[in-house]
């Protein structure tokens, strides 16, 4: 490239930034010295700092050559960013309307003029000018020093940065190594040096909860963050440069916790989520809920899945000053439940404050639910141990249950399994005891269960669901049907179907409402006398998937 070619290319660069500051008035008087403040109307600091920036290199260029070559202006000449030419001689400001009386600088060479060009070609800031002036501005201690340019270098810490820097500057312009010490950080105010202290807080207020997985938050108080953005704008670099103060605590009380506790940092429902206020000077720590996944078998009927609060106390048990007569008194319809034989083992078991039964689906009260079992997760709040055998729980549950329940397949599950056993679309089979109110042949029988397999049934929303309910017509598959007759009034019936089927309907037809049933088909009324769900199975896959398992 000619020299004419770079002096274009310098101008085209150079009047860009000068049009960008606002021209004129840039070259009006404000060209203090390096970081002086301009008129925040133009908003435009860290161009303008760019441009003393290119000044600042071209001195020290001019400095060189002149060294070299003799040049016969003076150190204080000025650059004038429209033209690159140097005005002189005189004082940086004196620049004004300079442009029209600016000579080149005799000499200026093509490595001076490039030199300009490859420093404008993006922010070039150099780190030692940042530091330098992020030092000016009173006691900054390392580990804000180096957060400043947190994105350079990967494997330091950023007090290693800053003490790098500090190390480097005092090298640089030959003056005396000063560390500052982080209690006198104006930045921080001294919060950079309690990494430790704040790790042991975390473990301690975690107490002997065992956790393997962990994650720390920081509150920064309102004031450290009026000071980091300060020492930003002080240095000349971007309001979100380098990092936050707030992720910088976070790592480093993070790294810390997980060396005294000999766990995992974890961003994705972490067993115990720390949170340290520094203006509160308090650290909490939350410790989240455990799960437990397993399938339960109900062997007796009226045992609703969840606790069945009695509607007309509300749960209280009370009715004005005397007890309910409607639940007598205990506030439950039900004096068991599947919850109330499973979830409180596991509750005692994990050690924690609550517990909550999540199933797949629900069983009718009188039904049974048999074979392989029913999906469910037991979610155990605050648990103090996580880490427990699932092959003893399942006894201790089923030894509680006491055959009214049985529970198997238990495994240690992560949050998302709530979320599978509660949405994963599920089959169900069933196993109905039909009465008739009329003999019914055999063959007409099997010829009816033959003629349900496969269709697609309509059932408006029967009669038995709750009234409050919008009546809507759903359709739901029979993926299997068989019939085994008991006697010529009495049949025992196996239905397979998509979640949501009533089964009482398909057979007794729901006074029209639900198109086919059995009873539609054989012309003869059918009800069901007892119901059982013999398995409960996805749709598309099985509910058990290791993805949602510990260990
Ligand atoms: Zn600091
Ligand atoms: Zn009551």
């Amino acid at each position: 490239m000619g020299a004419a070619a770079l002096d274009a290319e310098a101008r085209a660069v150079a009047v860009d930034d000068a049009a960008f500051l606002g021209g004129v008035e840039y070259l009006s008087g404000e060209r203090g010295a390096r970081g002086h403040r301009l008129d925040p109307v133009y908003g435009l600091r860290k161009r303008q700092l760019l441009v003393f920036e290119v000044c600042e290199k071209l001195h020290a260029e001019f400095d060189r050559l002149r060294a070299r070559r003799r040049l016969g202006h003076s150190r204080h000449h000025v650059i004038d960013p429209l033209n690159f030419h140097t005005v002189g001689p005189g004082r940086r400001d004196e620049g004004r309307a300079v442009g029209r009386e600016a000579h080149r600088p005799h000499g200026q060479s093509v490595e001076a003029r490039k030199t300009v060009i490859e420093w404008d070609a993006g922010v070039r800031m150099d780190v030692l000018d940042v530091a330098a002036r992020a030092a000016d501005t009173g006691p900054v201690c390392d580990a804000c020093l180096g957060r400043l340019v947190a994105e350079r270098s990967f494997g330091l810490s950023n007090a290693e940065r800053g003490s790098a820097l500090r190390t480097a500057l005092a090298l640089r312009d030959d003056e005396d190594y000063e560390p500052v010490e982080t209690a006198d950080c104006w930045v921080c105010e001294g919060r950079c040096g309690e990494f430790d202290a704040w790790a042991e807080r975390a473990t301690d207020a975690v107490g002997d909860a065992e956790f393997e997985t962990y994650n720390v938050g920081t509150r920064t108080p309102p004031l450290i963050e009026e000071n980091e953005a300060l020492l930003r704008e002080e240095a000349g670099v971007d309001a979100d440069a380098g990092e936050p103060f707030k992720s910088e605590y976070n790592r480093e009380v993070g790294k810390r916790v997980g060396r005294l506790t000999d766990t995992e940092v974890s961003f994705d429902r972490p067993d115990v989520q720390f949170t340290i206020d520094l203006a509160e000077d308090a650290v909490d720590a939350k410790v989240n809920s455990a799960f437990v996944y397993g399938r339960y078998r109900k062997l007796e009927r009226d045992i609703p899945q969840t606790e069945w609060p009695c509607r007309e106390c509300n749960g209280s048990g009370r009715q004005g000053a005397d007890p309910c007569d409607h639940c007598g008194g205990s506030g439950y319809l039900y004096d068991d439940s599947v919850e109330e034989y499973t979830a409180p083992v596991v509750e005692d078991v994990m050690d924690g404050t609550d517990a909550t039964f999540h199933g797949a689906g629900r069983e009718d009260v009188d039904a049974l639910m048999l074979g392989t079992g029913r999906p469910f997760v037991i979610e155990v709040a605050e648990p103090r141990r996580r880490r427990v055998e699932t092959d003893r729980l399942q006894s201790d549950i089923n030894a509680f249950a006491d055959g009214a329940v049985e529970v198997e397949g238990l495994m240690l599950a992560t949050y998302d399994m709530v979320e599978r056993v509660k949405e994963h679309d599920a089959s169900k089979r069933y196993r109905a005891e039909v009465a008739f109110d009329a003999d019914v042949d055999g063959d007409a029988l099997a010829d009816a269960v033959d003629r349900l397999e496969g269709t697609t049934v309509e059932q408006y929303t029967p009669n038995r669901v709750d009234h409050r309910r919008a009546g809507l017509t759903r359709e739901r598959d029979v993926y299997g049907a068989s019939a085994e007759p008991d006697d010529a009034r009495h049949a025992t019936v196996e239905i397979h179907g998509a979640g949501g089927l009533y089964i009482k309907e398909l057979i007794s037809g729901d006074e029209g409402r639900t198109e086919p049933s059995l009873a539609g088909i054989l012309g003869v009324g059918a009800e069901v006398t007892a119901l059982d769900v013999v398995a409960v199975e996805g749709e598309t896959e099985p509910f058990e998937d290791e993805a949602f398992f510990r260990e």
